[in-house]
């Protein structure tokens, strides 16, 4: 019956027949006697998922009408809980379970007007996007000279005489996110400690097309709050570049941004209950909040369909898997992470329940694999050298993870790497749950993350369809397979 379902809906779409085959005749390289026993438990299953996303429009419309409705979806705004009520109807429409929305009280940062522009020494207007939790400048706005650094050291060189009253600008050219973003997060504080008025970040992405990216900005405890604003690449090369002359150049910032109380917002939680272990559960999701510019399609309203879509269809197909499959669209992950952390703070409890968390937060380039995130905690406390426990912990889980890998390898989605799975999750795997990030292709991504550009036109049908493919199958062999990937901690 399921296999007859399949060839009918494979047999809709020439691209999803090419990928059955591949599926079907996947070569089936240096296994382990549980490799291959997995591979052909779950093969038909898996092409019926992978038939069912490749020929579907439900993730790409419902990405779109989320984006289109309700644009960018800012904690605290109305948009952002507009657009989780809209996607509780969907998850309900979907035959997912137990649909609830769990509180969650988030910062509520409002950006206001703001401007920039060189005005020593001739006009030119700059554009900017504040950082988030930036405090705004005095109604005046703040005028003062700019001084250039490309790194910490060379501002710690300078020091104070060559700070006390400038406007410090960050150029430094990205290599990684992870690495460059700390400018746009401690930057302030940093320059604040040696005086400075004000900092200019140069936008933390690639060169784009004269783009500003915002993202949030972490203060200092003791040490004065200063407005921050990023940049465009292009204007923090201009800017460097004179200075670099010689020239003195004078910048003036304007920014109304304020702080207000906190508001309520809600993690959006549904499920496919488990067939035979309903309490063990296999946690997908993204955040259901973005920045305040942009439509947050990739960021993450992209996360969120996909992990939603993913259910959809396991429920669709009626492959009930064992244990529980959990939808959770994280709130507040861009400009506070509260929703990560209110989701451990409901579900402590169930720590240990949780076979995995994975989480989509990079975008809706075409995934090659997972990251798979283990921490210190997942050691039992037992361990006589919790350091190689933990070693032999992250191989052994990648090992069981790889298991699943060959399914996945008509979409090229067979390479696991350990490195950092995801923001909303690290709260649980922190505390020693299994997390595991789906690892896009980024290429097209750090160009608009955080930006006006982070909109639906850019997301690749295709893509999307198997990133949901790729979700669905690894969510469902997780959820149902006779093991789990490390044993309980406690
Ligand atoms: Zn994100």
């Amino acid at each position: 019956m399921l296999l007859f379902r399949t060839l009918a809906i494979i047999s809709a779409s020439g691209v999803a027949i090419a990928f059955a085959l591949a599926l079907a005749v996947a070569p089936v390289q240096a296994q382990t006697e549980a490799h291959s026993e997995l591979h052909s438990t779950y093969i038909d299953r898996a092409g019926a998922i992978l038939g069912h996303a490749l020929t579907s429009d439900t993730a790409y419309e419902t990405l779109g009408e989320l984006c289109d409705q309700f644009g960018h979806r800012l904690s605290g705004t109305p948009e952002l809980e507009d657009a989780i009520d809209w996607c509780a109807e969907r998850m309900r429409e979907f035959g997912l379970q137990n649909v609830h929305k769990e509180k969650v009280l988030v910062p509520t940062w409002v950006r206001g007007e703001e401007s920039a522009s060189i005005v020593v020494p001739r006009h030119h207007e700059l554009t900017i996007l504040g950082l988030g939790r930036s405090v705004g400048t005095p109604t005046n706005g703040i005028e003062a000279p700019v001084v250039v650094v490309d790194s910490y050291e060379e501002l710690e060189a300078i020091g104070e005489t060559a700070v006390l009253g400038k406007i410090v600008l960050y150029d430094v050219p990205f290599t990684s996110y992870g690495e460059t973003v700390a400018y746009r997060s401690r930057g302030a504080s940093e320059a604040a400690k040696l005086g400075a008025v004000a900092v200019l970040v140069r936008s933390v992405g690639p060169k784009g097309h004269d783009t500003p990216h915002t993202g949030a900005l972490r203060y200092a405890e003791d040490v004065p709050q200063i407005p921050a604003a990023a940049v465009t690449v292009e204007d923090a090369e201009r800017l460097h570049r004179m200075v670099d002359r010689g020239t003195e150049v004078v910048v003036r910032l304007l920014m109304d941004a304020q702080t207000l109380d906190d508001s309520v917002s809600y993690n959006l939680v549904g499920e496919v209950v488990g067939s035979e272990l309903p309490d063990e559960i296999v946690v997908v999701g993204g955040h259901i909040d973005s920045w305040d510019v942009g439509q947050g399609a990739q960021d993450d309203g992209a996360g969120c369909i996909i992990s939603l879509d993913a259910a959809r269809i396991i429920q669709h197909l009626g492959l009930a898997p064992r244990r529980t499959l959990r939808v959770v669209l994280f709130t507040n992950e861009e400009n506070g992470l509260r929703g990560g952390e209110a989701y451990l703070a409901a579900h402590e409890d169930e720590l240990d329940n949780h076979v995995a968390l994975i989480e989509s937060d990079t975008g809706n380039g075409l995934a090659s694999g997972f990251r798979l995130d283990v921490r210190e905690a997942a050691v039992p406390e037992d361990a006589e050298d919790p350091e190689a426990a933990l070693e032999e912990l992250k191989q052994v889980a990648l090992a069981n993870l790889n298991q699943l890998a060959s399914l996945l390898a008509p979409l090229g989605a067979n390479q696991n790497i350990l490195a950092y799975g995801g923001a909303d999750i690290s709260p649980m795997v922190k505390l020693g749950a299994v997390g595991l990030g789906m690892h896009h292709d980024t290429t097209g991504y750090w160009p608009i993350h955080h930006t006006p550009a982070d909109t639906f036109d850019r997301i690749v049908k295709d893509d999307l369809d198997r990133n949901v493919a790729i979700m669905a199958i690894a969510a469902y062999v997780l959820a149902d397979m006779p093991g789990r990937l490390i044993p309980r901690a406690r």
